[in-house]
């Protein structure tokens, strides 16, 4: 196993791998210490499982674009806690190909008279660079994030793009004129190719949108989807919920061994996407739908409809309360916690164990090397009516 990848000469001013100066065995070292001291009190935890090799693990790389104090173009990270620019041309974590790409968006810039956006005045044009690469298609996905749609050298800009880069399959302008710390805006304009990239997961194959939640470690994925699916412990009878299902990858990874799985997610772009996955893997039992998890689990305890196994994989901020009242009510008797915060999961075990789970297994994954981030899964069955 890698121990350590070189150090980065960025590490002090980006702040994004946290934990870049340990040796990776005690990385893991760590994060398992951090899993035990918050969620030690539910349960055993499994031995943290790590990566192979850690490095450029990121196959979805985001990059602002900005003028430096002497008015030169830069792109690369906001410095933490400012809008300032660290610039990165290459990083030990993300795709390799993805980097390039932006490295090369960079210096095509002034050939093609295209200015960046400057946060002060509120002028320019070039926000963010955002590109995908599907892990196992090689399907690249660039996406210009742009204060107007306006874009006079759009056309020969896409074509040297695309001799550069051949490998792209698609490139998406997105506009987003307000100043706000979110990245995408909500208006997108298809440039070149289907505006969506395809990639295999699991077995299954996925489409994914520019604004749709997609993991960044698709090596960890299929570990992580792998545990939770072996934890629901499916025999082919059952109703499956899968709550924040995102594009669908955990239900329909699920969905061969249940009778019936049904999705919930509040971004309805995934939504659409889920939807278009079930067809695409010709599944004709799985159903998605757009909405936010609580209010939809509040409405199956009212109507009496009980899932027999939940799987819920929120964002970092954990699930709502109304989603663990309403799911304790209606009683399924597993549900599998993908969790990306072992800090809100710890609180959301308490209600959900009050409620009358027993937590059965606490898997942590390590998605996230060299940063402070760590994926669990936990299995939860049904101890009380
Ligand atoms: N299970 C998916 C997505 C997990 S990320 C996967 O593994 O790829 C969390 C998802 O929850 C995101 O897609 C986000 O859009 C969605 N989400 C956030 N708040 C939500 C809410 N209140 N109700 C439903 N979905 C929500």
């Amino acid at each position: 196993m890698e121990q350590t990848i070189a150090s980065c000469p960025l590490y002090k001013k980006c702040g994004g791998c946290q934990l870049q100066s340990l040796p990776y065995d005690e990385q893991l070292r760590r994060k398992q210490g951090r899993e035990i001291a918050l969620l030690g009190k539910f349960g055993h935890v499994e031995p943290i499982i790590g990566m192979e090799n850690p490095a450029h693990y990121r196959n979805k790389v985001c990059a602002a674009f900005g003028l430096d104090a002497k008015k030169h173009i830069v792109s690369g990270v906001y410095q933490p806690g400012s809008h300032r620019i660290v610039p990165v041309d290459d990083c030990l974590i993300e795709d390799e190909i993805a980097d390039r790409i932006i490295v090369d968006i960079r210096n095509m810039l002034r050939d093609f008279k295209i200015q960046v956006f400057d946060e002060r005045s509120g002028r320019g044009f070039l926000r963010h660079v955002l590109v995908r690469r599907g892990f196992r298609s090689g399907e690249v996905m660039v996406v210009l994030v742009a204060a107007s749609p306006i874009f006079p050298t759009q056309k020969p800009f896409v074509k040297k793009l695309l001799e550069l880069h051949p490998e792209i399959t698609t490139v998406v302008l997105n506009i987003n004129d307000r100043f706000t710390p979110v990245v995408l805006g909500e208006r997108e304009k298809i440039l070149y190719g289907p505006g969506v990239i395809e990639d295999t997961l699991c077995a299954h194959r996925f489409r994914i949108s520019p604004r749709s939640f997609y993991q960044v470690n698709p090596v960890q994925t299929e570990v992580l989807y792998g545990k939770a699916v072996e934890y629901a412990a499916l025999t082919g009878t059952e109703t499956v919920l899968d709550a924040y299902c995102g594009v669908g990858t955990i239900g329909i990874t699920a969905s061969g061994g249940a009778k019936q799985v049904i999705g919930v997610e509040l971004n309805r772009d995934a939504v659409k996407d889920a939807i278009a996955n079930a067809k695409l893997n010709g599944l004709k039992n799985c159903w998605f739908t757009a909405g936010d998890a609580g209010e939809y689990m509040q409405g199956m305890a009212r109507e009496g409809y009980k899932p027999d196994v939940v799987f819920l994989d929120p964002p970092r901020t954990g699930s709502s309360e109304a989603f663990l009242r309403a799911l304790i009510k209606t009683a399924p008797s597993r549900a599998v916690y993908v969790s990306c915060d072992p800090e809100t999961l710890a609180r959301d075990l308490e209600i959900l164990t009050a409620g009358g789970y027993k937590v059965q297994r606490i898997q942590p994954v390590d998605m996230f090397p060299f940063t402070e981030h760590v994926e669990t899964v936990v299995l939860m069955s049904r101890v009380k009516d």
